[in-house]
C-alpha cells in the first residue's frame, strides 16, 4: 500500500513510523519538524500530568476522539522511541530538555524504515480519482493522511493548506482563530511586571473561563499561560465582535484582603508596595490617587471597596489578539463531524487528517503535541487493520 503523508511535522513523523506500506511524507520546509524545535521554549512539552479531556476543545465533544488512555498512548509511543523524559510541575519533557532529542529520533527512526522524506515540496493539490489519491497532480497513493498542522507560527513555515484541502474535498470547517496566544488590552505603564493572578474572562458580560498562574503586564496587554488559556474565548468572541473584558486578582494567595488590610498601620502608599510589585502598585495607586496617603483604616466603606476592586478585581478590556506570529495553536480547524473515530474522513474514504488541522485545540501544557502523537498514532492503526 502507498501511503502519502502531507506535513513533515510532529504528526505526519509518528504516522510514519508506525505505518505499514511505502510510504512518503511531504513537508514544504527545507527541513522536517520545524516546529516541534521550538515547542517548549526549545524543551518540547510532548504531554502533561492531568491528561483531563476536558483541558481540549473543539465545536464537537473530543470524548468521541480522545479516549482516556492518551497519556498512556504518549508514553508508551515515547517508551518505544527510547526517548528519556522527566516531570516538572506536571509538564513532561525530554530528560535531555532539548526538543531537537525527539525530532532527531524520529527523523533517525523514518529515514532507518525507508521513508521517503521529500524535503521542499509543498503539496498544493490533492485529488481523488477511481479510487487513487493523486498528490501535485501527479503522484499516486492509496491513502492520504493530512498532517499539515494550520497556521500559527507562519514565520517557520505553518500554513493553513489543510484547511484548503479540506475544503476542496467537501468537509466543513470550523473557523480558524489565533489561540494561545497575548491579548490586546487597556494600556498601563507596566511592560515587564510578572506578577502572581486569578484571571477571569467575561464575554457580553458573563464570566466564561477562570485561570490561575503567572501573568506578564507588557506594554500592549498581557501575557503568560494563564492569558494564554483564556485566549481561544477572547479571539472566538472578538471574532463575533462581542464585549470582551478580563478582571484579574493581583493578590490570589491572600484568602481575606479586607482583613488584611485592615490589620496594616502604614499608609495605602507604603501598604501596597509591599504586597506587590512596586512598579503595579504605582498603576493601581495612579486609579486612587485620593487615597494613597490614608490609612486602610482611615478610609470610608465606600473607599474600602474601591482599593479592595483595584486588588483584586482589576477590569482590563481586551482590543484584540496578538496575531498568528505570536500565537502557539490555532482554534478551529477541519469539523470532527466529518471525521471518523480513526480520524478518517466520512466524505471521502482512504482521506485522513491528524494534529492540528482537526477542529481540537489543547491547553497549554503539552496537550497540543499529546493530540498531535495520538491522533497519528489512532489513525495508523486504522489504516494497518484495513
Ligand atoms: C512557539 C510554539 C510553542 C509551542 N509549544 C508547545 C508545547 O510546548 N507543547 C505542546 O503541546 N504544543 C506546543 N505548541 C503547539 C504544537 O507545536 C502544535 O500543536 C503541533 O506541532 C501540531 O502538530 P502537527 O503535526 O499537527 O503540525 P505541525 O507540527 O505544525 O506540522 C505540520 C507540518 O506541515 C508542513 N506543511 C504545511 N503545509 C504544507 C504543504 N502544503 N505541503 C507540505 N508540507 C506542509 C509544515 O511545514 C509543518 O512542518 C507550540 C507551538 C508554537 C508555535
Amino acid at each position: 500500500m502507498k501511503i502519502a503523508i502531507i506535513g513533515g511535522g510532529i504528526s505526519g513523523f509518528v504516522a510514519s513510523l508506525k505505518l505499514n506500506g511505502d510510504i512518503t511524507i511531504y513537508e514544504s520546509n527545507s527541513e522536517p519538524l520545524k516546529k516541534l524545535t521550538v515547542t517548549g521554549n526549545g524543551r518540547c512539552n510532548f504531554l502533561n500530568d492531568d491528561m483531563n479531556l476536558d483541558h481540549y476543545h473543539s465545536n464537537s465533544d473530543v470524548r468521541d476522539y480522545i479516549k482516556d488512555d492518551i497519556k498512556d498512548t504518549v508514553l508508551n509511543f515515547m517508551d518505544e522511541l527510547e526517548i528519556a523524559y522527566k516531570i516538572k510541575n506536571g509538564y513532561y519533557y525530554p530528560l535531555s530538555n532539548k526538543a531537537t532529542t525527539i525530532k532527531n529520533a524520529l527523523v533517525y527512526e523514518a529515514n532507518k524504515k525507508n521513508v521517503d522524506i521529500r524535503l521542499n515540496e509543498k503539496v498544493f493539490k490533492i485529488e481523488k480519482k477511481d479510487n487513487v489519491f493523486i498528490i501535485n497532480g501527479k503522484d499516486k497513493y492509496d491513502k492520504v493522511i493530512v498532517s499539515s498542522g494550520l497556521g500559527s507560527y507562519p514565520q517557520i513555515g505553518a500554513s493553513t493548506d489543510g484547511i484548503k484541502f479540506a475544503k476542496e474535498l467537501n468537509h466543513d470547517i470550523v473557523t480558524i482563530l489565533p489561540s494561545l496566544v497575548p491579548l490586546e488590552t487597556d494600556k498601563y505603564d507596566w511592560d515587564g511586571i510578572r506578577s502572581d493572578c486569578k484571571i477571569s474572562i467575561f464575554v457580553n458580560g458573563e464570566r466564561i473561563h477562570t485561570e490561575e498562574g503567572e501573568i506578564q503586564l507588557t506594554s500592549y496587554g498581557i501575557s503568560g499561560i494563564c492569558v494564554f488559556n483564556i485566549s481561544r474565548y477572547a479571539s472566538i468572541a472578538l471574532n463575533k465582535k462581542d464585549d470582551v473584558y478580563v478582571c484579574i486578582n493581583f493578590v490570589p494567595s491572600i484568602s481575606n484582603i479586607y482583613t488584611y488590610l485592615n490589620n496594616t498601620n502604614n499608609t495605602i502608599n507604603i501598604v501596597l508596595k509591599r504586597m506587590i510589585n512596586d512598579k503595579l502598585a504605582n498603576v493601581i495607586l495612579g486609579n486612587i490617587d485620593i487615597l494613597r496617603n490614608k490609612t486602610f483604616r482611615e478610609l470610608t466603606e465606600d473607599e474600602k471597596v474601591i482599593l479592595i476592586n483595584e486588588l483584586t478585581n482589576f477590569k482590563l478590556y481586551v482590543t484584540g489578539t496578538m496575531n498568528y506570529n505570536q500565537s502557539q495553536v490555532t482554534r478551529g480547524g477541519v469539523d470532527l463531524s466529518n471525521i471518523n473515530t480513526s480520524f478518517e474522513s466520512n466524505k471521502v474514504p482512504g482521506l485522513y487528517f491528524i494534529g492540528e488541522v482537526l477542529d481540537v485545540d489543547g491547553d497549554c501544557g503539552g496537550y497540543n503535541i499529546a493530540f498531535a502523537i495520538y491522533s497519528a498514532l489512532i489513525a495508523s492503526r486504522g489504516i494497518n487493520n484495513d
